[in-house]
């Protein structure tokens, strides 16, 4: 690629560090659920010109001149995301996730204010009210949790909490949860107590336009979501919500916004500055590709290919958290292989057989957040790659064998061949790549 050259020569050091990192991705099989690969065209769009402007604002209303082209770009986006999860309104200004949260935090509640939120250990998100975190820090955060039997969220359990809280909201979404989230059953809770829902699809965004996982939007006030896990498009995120506020007269009865406006004002001037407009262009394009049917199949893809991993691990004796899957996502609980708090050496482990995973905890994690007891592994990125159930079968006995053998450096390498072979057969950007 022509802008390739001229990086490397202009800086071969950080040149060589991107080429680097292109082979590593192609190399190895990806199963960290919160990556992907995107086309070439999103690439592309990331280091575009667009990355030179300043757009304060919103579409013609904005603080700075020559804006004409951006103006038209950020209404691509807009049209297509809504086209695409159908939602009322869409803002597609925030810079990545978490502040995409910080700025539904900002435009709902005041500091302080108690929030329910899936804990982060059972496979919540950071910014859904943990300790380390602003939401933890600056709002008062009741976490619900898992069954500890069955592994799996309650609702019944989570409308006596939030009838015993009375929350000002309720975050539904996962970051780690192998199964379906109940959306309809968060938004009648959230209505039964007066709070808004806060539907957070990062990682299961691209299965719900894929007709692979139900939409909140129908339900939820606000709905969040990162484009860059299994939408598939560039690092960043967009906040959808209804127009109205439901609950304007209780919690709102002084101002005279509406839901959107709310949203709107505090993602800019409240959090932000100028929108991010080469993103917000790659935003479009990758809502313009997941438009297209074969991102269906792609979607449906993703979740059949879960399944099969998660039945090939059971098969070889892997213990799972909740017993399988209904999404992207499978979590390995390891202590029944002795384990317990190993999660990090067995992804190093992994890391050098070519395998790339994400240490985790487990529900009810007996050991810590840094030294967990689980692995998280996911779908989308090897599912971008072309790759299906009889490649599930090759990657899952590579999984097993290392965690049977508890790391030993020396399996690592055997396995690092057999994934070398077949990721040969998956080449990740034909005429971009630098192996020969
Ligand atoms: C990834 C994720 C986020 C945060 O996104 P960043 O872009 O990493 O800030 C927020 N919520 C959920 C559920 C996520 O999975």
């Amino acid at each position: 690629m022509k802008i390739m050259n001229d990086l490397s020569n202009s800086d071969p050091e950080v040149a060589d560090t991107l080429l680097r990192e292109l082979k590593r991705q192609e190399e190895g099989i990806e199963l960290i659920p919160s990556e992907n690969y995107t086309s070439r065209a999103v690439l592309q769009s990331i280091g575009s010109v667009f990355t030179n402007k300043y757009s304060e604002g919103y579409p013609k209303k904005r603080y700075y001149g020559g804006n004409e082209i951006v103006d038209e770009v950020e209404i691509i986006a807009i049209d297509r995301a809504k086209e695409l999860f159908g939602c009322e309104h869409v803002n597609v200004q925030p810079y990545s996730g978490s502040p995409a949260n910080q700025a539904v935090f900002f435009a709902l509640l005041n500091l302080k204010d108690k929030f329910i939120g899936f804990s982060l250990t059972s496979g919540g998100h950071l910014t859904h009210g943990s300790h380390v975190n602003f939401s933890g820090k600056n709002y008062a955060c009741v976490s619900y949790d898992v069954n500890k039997e069955t592994e799996i969220l309650d609702m019944e359990n989570i409308r006596k909490l939030a009838l015993e809280e009375k929350p000002k909201m309720i975050i539904s979404g996962l970051t780690a949860y192998p199964r379906e989230i109940d959306f309809k059953a968060f938004q009648e809770i959230a209505e039964e107590v007066n709070a808004y829902h806060l539907a957070d699809i990062s990682h299961i965004a691209g299965l719900v336009v894929g007709d692979a996982h139900s939409s909140p939007v129908p339900h939820a006030d606000v709905i969040t979501t990162t484009t860059h896990k299994s939408l598939r498009g560039p690092r960043g995120a967009i906040i959808m919500c209804k127009i109205e506020d439901r609950l304007h007269d209780l919690h709102h009865p002084n101002s005279k916004k509406n839901l959107s406006q709310l949203i709107d004002s505090a993602v800019f001037p409240g959090l932000q500055g100028g929108p991010h407009d080469h993103t917000t262009a790659a935003k479009a394009v990758a809502f313009g590709e997941a438009l297209k049917p074969e991102f269906k199949d792609y979607a449906k893809q993703i979740v059949k290919n879960a399944k099969s991993l998660a039945d090939d691990l059971m098969s070889l004796d892997i213990k799972l958290v909740t017993n399988g899957t209904d999404n992207h996502l499978v979590l390995i609980d390891l202590r029944p292989e002795g384990l317990t708090g190993k999660g990090g050496p067995i992804q190093n482990a992994l890391d050098d057989a070519g395998i790339t995973v994400n240490k985790n905890t487990v529900p009810y994690e007996p050991s810590s957040p840094f030294h967990p007891s689980g692995l998280r592994l996911g779908t989308p990125a090897i599912t971008t790659r072309g790759m299906k159930e009889s490649e599930m079968t090759v990657i899952a006995e590579g999984l097993a064998k290392v965690i049977k053998s508890k790391g030993d450096p020396e399996l690592s390498v055997t396995v690092k061949e057999s994934i070398l072979e077949l990721t040969k057969q998956f080449p990740l950007y034909p005429g971009l790549s630098i192996l020969k």
